[in-house]
C-alpha cells in the first residue's frame, strides 16, 4: 500500500491550457508532457488535454512518445525533442537537431535551431552548411522551425531579445515554415515571442511562469503522506538519524511514510510543516529514505492511517515547496518518484 497520495486535477490542467491559449493570441498551444508530464502522469493528462482540443504534444524520448501514441491513438502530433539520430519513426514526429539527423530523415519533421541555449538544435554553423546545400532538405516537410528560450522566466534578461533576433535571421536562411518559440514563460513575454505553436510544460502543471509576480496559473496538485505510527517521548530524547532533534517537553511524534526516496529532500529538515485538518505539524529530525517525523504534540485527533498534507490548498503550492527545497518547481515535480498513488480528478 502506498503511503503517499498525489491528487491531480485534470480539470485544472485543462483550464491552465485554455488560459495559455487565450494568452498566446494567433498561435496554437501544444503540451509538453516529457518526463511523464513532469511526474504527474503523461497518459491521463495528455488524454484530458486531447479531449479539450490540444493537437500537439512534445516528449523527450522515443519511449515516452510510443507510450503516449498507444494511449492517444492516431491523430495528435507527438514530437520527440531528442530526435531519433539515425532513423525515421513511423508514428512520431522527429525534432531534428543536426545535419546528420536531417540526412537520416524524410517526411514531416520539426527543425530545431539553437539560438543561444547551446544545448540541442542546429548551431548557426550548420545552418550555413544547410543554406549552401539546400538539397539536404529534399523530401523533408518542415512542419515547424523551433527554438528554445534560455531565460524566459526573467522578462528583462538580454538573452530573450538576442535569441529572437538570431532565430528570425536563421529562419530567413531556411525554407518558409511555421515557427514554434515560447515555453511557458515565453508566452508571457509579449507579442514578439508569439509564434504558430507555443510549447508550455510547467505552467500547465501550475508552476508560476512569471516568478516574482502573482501566479496566473491554477494549482493542479495535492500531495499527502500517511501517518504510520504515533509515539510519546520524554524531554531529553532525540528523534531520527544523528539525534538532530531533541525533545524539550513531553512530545508526541507522528511518523509518516514518505522520505527522500519520494523526492522530499533532507534539506527540508527544520523548514517544513505538514497540515492535519488545519493544524500545523513541524517536521522534526532528519528526513529518512522512507520516513519523516513530525511534532504532533499539540495536534488533536491524529491517529495512524491519517494523512498529512505537504503540498495543497492548506499548505503551499509547488513553487512554495521548491523554495523550501532550494530548487525550482520543475525539480520538485519530477523528483516525486514512483511510489505515490496517483488519483486523477477528471476534467
Ligand atoms: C521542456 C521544454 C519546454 C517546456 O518548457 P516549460 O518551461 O516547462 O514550459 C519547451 N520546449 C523545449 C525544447 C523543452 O525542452
Amino acid at each position: 500500500m502506498a503511503h503517499g497520495l498525489l491528487t491531480i486535477d485534470c480539470g485544472a490542467v485543462v483550464r491552465n491550457w485554455r488560459r495559455l491559449c487565450d494568452m498566446h493570441r494567433g498561435g496554437a498551444v501544444s503540451a509538453v508532457v516529457k518526463a511523464n508530464a513532469y511526474g504527474l502522469g503523461a497518459v491521463p493528462i495528455a488524454t484530458a488535454l486531447r479531449d479539450a482540443g490540444c493537437r500537439h504534444f512534445f516528449v523527450a524520448t522515443v519511449e515516452e512518445g510510443e507510450a503516449l501514441r498507444d494511449a492517444l491513438g492516431e491523430g495528435p502530433m507527438i514530437a520527440v525533442l531528442d530526435g531519433f539520430r539515425a532513423r525515421q519513426h513511423p508514428r512520431l514526429t522527429s525534432v531534428l537537431n543536426s545535419l546528420d539527423e536531417i540526412r537520416a530523415h524524410s517526411g514531416a519533421v520539426i527543425l530545431h535551431v539553437d539560438s543561444g541555449m547551446s544545448r540541442l538544435g542546429l548551431p548557426l554553423s550548420e545552418l550555413e552548411a544547410l543554406a549552401d546545400e539546400p538539397t539536404l532538405l529534399d523530401g523533408i516537410e518542415t512542419l515547424y522551425v523551433m527554438t528554445h528560450l534560455a531565460a524566459a522566466e526573467e522578462a528583462e534578461h538580454p538573452l530573450n531579445a538576442a535569441q529572437i533576433e538570431r532565430f528570425n535571421e536563421a529562419c530567413l536562411r531556411l525554407p518558409r515554415a511555421r515557427r514554434s518559440i515560447a515555453n511557458s514563460s515565453g508566452i508571457f513575454l509579449g507579442p514578439r515571442f508569439a509564434s504558430d505553436l507555443a510549447r508550455p510544460g510547467a505552467a500547465l502543471y501550475g508552476i508560476n511562469p512569471t516568478p516574482g509576480q502573482p501566479n496566473p496559473m491554477e494549482p493542479v496538485l495535492r500531495l499527502e503522506g500517511q501517518v504510520l505510527q504515533l509515539r510519546d517521548i520524554p524531554p531529553g530524547q532525540t528523534v531520527g538519524y544523528g539525534g538532530s532533534w531533541l525533545a524539550t517537553r513531553p512530545s508526541r511524534i507522528a511518523t509518516m511514510g514518505l522520505g527522500y526516496a519520494d523526492g522530499l529532500p533532507r534539506r527540508l529538515e527544520g523548514r517544513l510543516t505538514g497540515d492535519f485538518r488545519e493544524q500545523k505539524l513541524p517536521l522534526v529530525g532528519r528526513v529518512s529514505m522512507d520516513l519523516m517525523t513530525f511534532d504532533a504534540t499539540d495536534t488533536q485527533r491524529i491517529r495512524p492511517g491519517r494523512w498529512l498534507e505537504l503540498i495543497g490548498p492548506n499548505t503551499r503550492d509547488v513553487d512554495g515547496m521548491a523554495e523550501l527545497c532550494g530548487t525550482i518547481g520543475y525539480e520538485v515535480l519530477t523528483a516525486l518518484g514512483s511510489r505515490f498513488r496517483r488519483e486523477y480528478i477528471p476534467a
